[in-house]
């Protein structure tokens, strides 16, 4: 299967998932019942004055069920960082998909308004503006959409199918979903601070991919670099804004290893032609 046909699939299935998260109660703090959820288990903040003994939950099974196990994920990714650099980022990461979702939006709604600003053909403007129109809207749409996922992280997914369903949303559930949507918006204009700089998971793993030794990281052929016909496609493809080509031995913390340039290069020169690949170490 074709990298960049694996990579989507993978993408979808993570977003799939991600969206259960909060329905099987593996991440959840239900700021109206006081609860936290984790991996199924239960910590509850009400009554007040019963905050520590965790009322109306388990606290030694939320400590070894739910705060261990994450924990255990959590100590693994400087491990996968020094093996396989910030690949996860590149393809697991949900929220990244959503950030290459929405510039797939924005892209295509302003490529589509560029033709207010040129001359051509009617019926190739039209179709064009149509493009740009739906994409705008498209872009609407999903981010009111993720607002109203994420709000399940903080009220119970089945009171939000309940008001939506019943089109009588409550005040608190508004605020929420706005709230949300706001965040997902401004996190995705500071996506690449985001990513680089805030994200603890992106952090966890950069350092220990810079440090190691034999992480896998994307490496130019330089030995047939007079083959680049300067075309620009692995930079354009770079949703990180690096430079593919320039990365010499010392790798670029903000590479995700998603692995777009590659696939950009060799629609370029062909498969299996092109001059970006992945390597493990420093070659
Ligand atoms: S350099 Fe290549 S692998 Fe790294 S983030 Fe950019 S497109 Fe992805
Ligand atoms: S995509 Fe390949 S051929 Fe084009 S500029 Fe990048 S390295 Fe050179």
């Amino acid at each position: 299967m074709h990298r960049k046909v694996l990579r989507r699939l993978t993408q979808a299935a993570v977003l799939l998932l991600t969206l259960l998260i909060p329905v099987l109660d593996l991440l959840r703090f239900d700021v109206q019942a006081g609860r936290l959820y984790l991996l199924g288990q239960v910590w509850s903040f009400s009554p007040v004055g019963q905050y520590l003994s965790g009322a109306g939950g388990d606290p030694v099974g939320f400590l070894l069920k739910g705060v261990f196990p994450l924990l255990i994920f959590f100590l693994s990714l400087p491990v996968w960082g020094a093996v396989l650099g910030r690949f996860l980022c590149g393809w697991f990461c949900p929220v990244g998909t959503m950030f290459e979702i929405v510039g797939f939006f924005i892209r295509h709604a302003s490529d589509g308004f560029r033709v207010l600003r040129s001359s051509g053909p009617a019926a190739v403007r039209r179709k064009e503006l149509l493009c740009g129109a739906l994409s705008a809207l498209s872009l609407t749409v999903w981010l009111v959409a993720a607002g109203v996922f994420l709000s399940g992280f903080l009220m119970s997914p089945s009171e939000i199918w309940r008001e939506v369903s019943s089109m009588d949303p409550s005040p608190f559930f508004l605020v929420t979903a706005s709230g949300m949507t706001a965040v997902a918006a401004a996190v995705y204009i500071a996506r690449r601070t985001f990513c680089s700089y805030i994200c603890l998971f992106g952090i966890t793993m950069t350092i220990p991919f810079i440090v190691s030794p034999f992480s896998l990281r994307i490496r130019f052929d330089r030995k047939r670099g007079s083959l680049c016909t300067n075309c620009g496609r692995c930079e354009r493809a770079c949703i990180m804004e690096i430079r593919p080509r320039a990365q010499k031995r010392k790798v670029n913390p903000r590479c995700i290893n998603c692995g777009e340039c590659i696939t950009a290069c060799e629609e370029e020169l062909g498969r299996k032609q092109g001059l970006l690949h992945y390597g493990f170490g420093k070659g």
